[in-house]
């Protein structure tokens, strides 16, 4: 096996891929100023896996593939899962509170992807199993970065895709040759493809007969020919240019990219689903379930920060002990734990696929989890902002801290509690202010949409709750039945 080094990864990423940001096309990814900061934070994954304090968490032994990354750990236990779910909330915390998806988020879409493919070929006859494995064994033994591009650009959402004026609107396979499939067609909001090895390409919804060209699933290289990724803006690492306080914005950055597939092949043993519209919904759903309970990981990682931003501001402004401040934390603290109770309970209530042995979180309390982490977060910020009080937007610059003719000043009036330190103070808001500032679109709307919509988490889990043993209960109470069947 092939445990990566940083440069290992530096290098790798010097393939010719087409990238683009702000207008210009970026000829290489690892010294760009902004996407150079999203590079450095997926390299943290390498450097960890090589540091004797963290090795024992990030590697781990697998007995068809040796050592490998823990990310690629097949789940074939609760256990296995629980100790997934850890592993997403400490490398959250230990990337500065910014989640680290360069092997999360591939791996989530290849524990879907072996299940489906197996149950596609029992079905079908086909003979996509063996070619999810081969790329997994790939995958693993490279110890590769992965992106994975789901959500198409869509069009008009009540269109379906064969229906859309633009035939483009969601991934089709243009043409199948001998050798292999030509894709068109562009998805959006590609976390880290800019900087990935691969690039994992799943359906977003459910197919008809007529979408059949669009049940399309595959994998290539981020440098494969007539792929291009438009890099989002980074404004975190932007206002960390400027900033020497803001070490998130410089090391610790994911981005995001529309990404388009401008008549891309695909031999065949990167195809993982080409015209079976009948499982597009398979994989649509099997990818979310292991995705939002990774979700569900790393936002108790982010909330975790936000409880220390908020608890530190109180002491720092000796209110502590106020009643309206205690509520204000607690509500941070009841958004985290709620988070981590919903993983762990989804990990303990997982179930095997006895087709693969492979384990799946528990898609109703996952879904759970995911909507309680999706319509709380505004709140949560909305009590972080009332603790901190208005510095939070107000805050001089690190650099005035650096002029003396400002710096006794802002030394002298930005104390809190006598005997707190007001460069603590200010960088303590200083952070708090970029993750309402410079991070707040992205994490304003991330907390919404990624891992899926509202919408998408609260149909999910209408459309898999078990309902059998709450009627049940509900006849027995209405004295309709006489006892409980369940
Ligand atoms: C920061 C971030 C990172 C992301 N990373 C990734 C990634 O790495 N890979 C990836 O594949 N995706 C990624 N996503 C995409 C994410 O899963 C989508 O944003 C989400 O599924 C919503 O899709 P959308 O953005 O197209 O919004 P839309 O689908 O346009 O949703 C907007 C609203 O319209 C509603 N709506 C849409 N269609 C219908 C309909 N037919 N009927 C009724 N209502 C409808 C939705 O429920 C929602 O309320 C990321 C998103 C963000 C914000």
């Amino acid at each position: 096996m092939t445990i990566y080094d940083v440069d290992r990864y530096l290098n790798s990423l010097d393939d010719g891929r087409a990238v683009y940001y702000r207008g210009q096309k970026v000829s290489n990814v690892v010294n760009h100023p902004e996407i150079g900061a999203a590079v450095k934070h997926a390299s943290l994954v390498y450097k960890w896996q090589k540091d004797p304090k963290y090795r024992s968490m990030l590697v781990c032994r697998d007995k068809d593939y040796g050592e490998i990354s823990t990310f690629y750990r097949i789940p074939k236990k609760p256990e296995d899962l629980m100790e997934r779910f850890d592993l997403i909330y400490k490398t959250t915390r230990m990337g500065r509170g910014t989640f680290n998806i360069i092997q999360a988020i591939g791996s989530d879409a290849l524990f879907a992807l072996l299940i489906a493919s197996r149950e596609i070929d029992s079905k079908l006859g086909t003979a996509y199993h063996d070619r999810v494995e081969k790329f997994f064994r790939y995958v693993a033994e490279e110890d590769l970065a992965l992106a994975v591009a789901q959500t198409d650009v869509k069009g008009d959402r009540i269109l379906r895709p064969s229906e859309q004026s633009d035939p483009d609107m969601y991934v089709h396979i243009v043409k199948r040759t001998n050798e292999g499939i030509i894709v068109r067609g562009a998805k959006a909001h590609t976390t880290q493809g800019p900087v990935a090895n691969e690039i994992i390409v799943l359906p977003t919804r459910a197919m008809t007969k007529d979408d059949a060209d669009y049940a399309v699933a595959f994998a290539i290289p981020a440098n494969a020919k007539g792929l291009k990724m438009i890099s989002k803006p980074e404004k975190a690492s932007e206002a960390a240019l400027n900033d020497p306080w803001f070490i998130v914005g410089r090391e610790n950055v994911e981005t995001e990219s529309i990404t388009i597939f401008d008549d891309v092949f695909v031999p065949w043993d990167r195809v993982f689903l080409a015209g079976e519209w009948q499982y597009a919904g398979l994989i649509a759903v099997m990818f979310p379930t292991y995705h939002r309970f990774t979700a569900i990981a790393y936002r108790a990682g982010i909330a975790d920060m936000l409880i220390g931003l908020g608890k530190l501001l109180a002491e720092l402004n000796g209110v502590d002990d106020k009643s309206h401040i205690r509520r204000d934390i607690v509500e941070i603290i009841k958004y985290k734990e709620l988070l981590r109770s919903t993983g762990y309970l989804a990990a303990h209530e997982s179930k095997m696929d006895p087709a693969t042995s492979i384990y799946v979180p528990n898609r109703v309390i996952t879904n759970v989890g995911k909507l309680i982490a999706n319509e709380n977060y505004l709140d949560v910020v909305k009590h972080l902002v009332d603790v901190a009080g208005g510095l939070a937007a107000t805050l001089p610059s690190s650099k005035d801290f650096e002029n003396p003719d400002e710096r006794k000043y802002l030394e002298k009036y930005l104390v809190g509690k006598k005997g707190t330190d007001a460069i603590v103070r200010s960088r303590i808001l200083s952070m708090t202010k970029e993750i309402i500032s410079s991070f707040g679109a992205l994490f304003a709307t991330a907390m919404i949409h990624a891992e899926g919509s509202i919408e998408a988490s609260i149909l999910e889990l209408y459309r898999s709750y078990d309902y059998d043993g709450s009627k049940d209960l509900a006849f027995y109470a209405s004295g309709i039945r006489d006892e409980l069947r369940e």
